[in-house]
């Protein structure tokens, strides 16, 4: 490994772009289009001839450094940046498949991951079957002669079970499909999927790419024989590209990407050591507590165990909802990845639309909490929880 690879010099360095101005920080290109200089000059751009920008729905400088960015923290080869993580997985899915083509996908993902996967993709008649994200044989099973991809988040959301990316991968390879990883919760600083044998990546940057909840936007990653013909021309023709704006914040925040991914790992340890060891809570999902099932597996696949808790208090959506309204330093939303910690109940929001036998299948109980430990000192945090833990009514 050299220098130029190894993952903090990369978060700073890589895809930086430098005009005769000096600058020390990258400039932003806010343009939409791109000016020419003659005539035959814009011929030769829009027929390929001569390389270049021509309008920021195709390529944009500022988006371009966080492609490479990115791309290099993940070990690919290309980057393609997108509006926001659902448009990555958009761009994904119909850049690579056709009508008539079957996905795969774990059952445990991002809600609305399912939802475009239910609701778009069966329209346009790609056919989808989920299947739990640590059940291998049920993967196995799933796969036909049309599956072309498999699609899977590790850690899961909220109950952070992790699956075995090169296990996954072997099978894809043998039934000659893709495997794609949301690497959402990780980031490249934790996990590298195609270090695994994945054949693909994307993001929601929303999260911990940014990190200071600012900006929405995405990426797809993998090789440019994947991503080139299909993916890239799927989002210069529909359009859901990254704004140069976002697209600056997100190189900015990949530069403290790996500091904040430390931090952000350290607060969740404490926080769900410490949650362990509190009588009203029942269960606390962390992979990185031994009482993990898949802890050993987590240590091997990642780098760190991440900044998402989940636990289950008792009392069921009650107690959970109190827990909730009670601490201060927590905000109440969906978001996560933040610097501020963020605090959720899983049952009511973020999987409100599964029925309730769905929720219980997948284990997202009415007292289940999710947490995404921020970058507060952790001696706050705890105190936060502390404090509201023991005001909930004695049952
Ligand atoms: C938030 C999220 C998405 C969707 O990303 P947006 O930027 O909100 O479109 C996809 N996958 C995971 C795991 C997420 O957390």
């Amino acid at each position: 490994m050299t220098a130029q690879d190894r993952p903090r010099t990369c978060a700073v360095h890589a895809g930086t772009l430098r005009t005769p101005e000096g600058e020390q920080s990258e400039a932003l290109f806010l343009t939409s289009s791109f000016a020419f200089r003659s005539a035959a000059e814009a011929a030769a751009r829009f027929s390929g001839d001569q390389p270049g920008n021509i309008y920021s729905r195709f390529t944009n400088p500022t988006v371009r450094t966080f492609e490479q960015r990115l791309a290099k923290l993940e070990g690919t080869e290309r980057g393609i940046a997108t509006a926001s993580g659902m448009a990555a997985i958009l761009s994904l899915c119909l850049g690579l498949l056709r009508h008539g083509d079957h996905l795969v996908a774990a059952i445990d993902l991002f809600g609305t991951t399912i939802m475009l996967f239910k609701t778009v993709l069966q329209r346009v008649g790609i056919a989808v079957s989920f299947v739990s994200l640590t059940d291998y044989a049920a993967w196995q099973a799933a796969i036909r002669p049309q599956t072309r991809l498999l699609f899977l988040e590790t850690p899961s959301n909220p109950l952070t079970a992790i699956a075995d990316i090169a296990r996954l991968a072997e099978l894809a390879r043998q039934h000659r499909c893709l495997l794609a990883v949301d690497n959402c919760f990780c980031t490249p600083i934790l996990q590298r999927p195609v270090q695994h044998g994945a054949d693909l990546v994307v993001h929601s940057a929303t999260k911990y790419l940014d990190g200071q909840g600012r900006c929405v936007g995405g990426a797809v990653l993998g090789s440019v024989a994947q991503l080139e013909e299909e993916v890239f021309a799927f989002l210069r023709t529909a359009g859901p590209s990254l704004s140069p704006f976002n697209a600056w914040v997100f190189s900015k925040g990949l530069e403290t990407l790996a500091v904040r991914m430390q931090a952000h790992c350290a607060h969740a340890m404490e926080l769900a050591e410490w949650l362990q060891s509190v009588p009203r809570v029942e269960r606390v999902y962390y992979p990185g507590l031994r009482s993990h099932p898949q802890h050993a597996l987590a240590a091997r696949q990642q780098d760190g165990y991440g900044g998402i808790i989940a636990f289950v208090v008792q009392g069921g959506r009650e107690a959970a909802w109190a827990l909730i309204d009670q601490v201060r330093l927590y905000s109440i939303t969906a978001n996560l990845g933040d610097t501020r910690s963020t605090i959720t109940h899983p049952a009511t929001t973020t999987h409100w639309r599964l029925t309730p036998a769905e929720r219980q299948q997948i284990g997202i109980t009415e007292g289940l909490v999710r947490i995404s430990a921020g970058l507060e000192d952790p001696a706050d945090l705890r105190a936060d929880l502390a404090a509201a833990l023991t005001r909930l009514n004695p049952r």
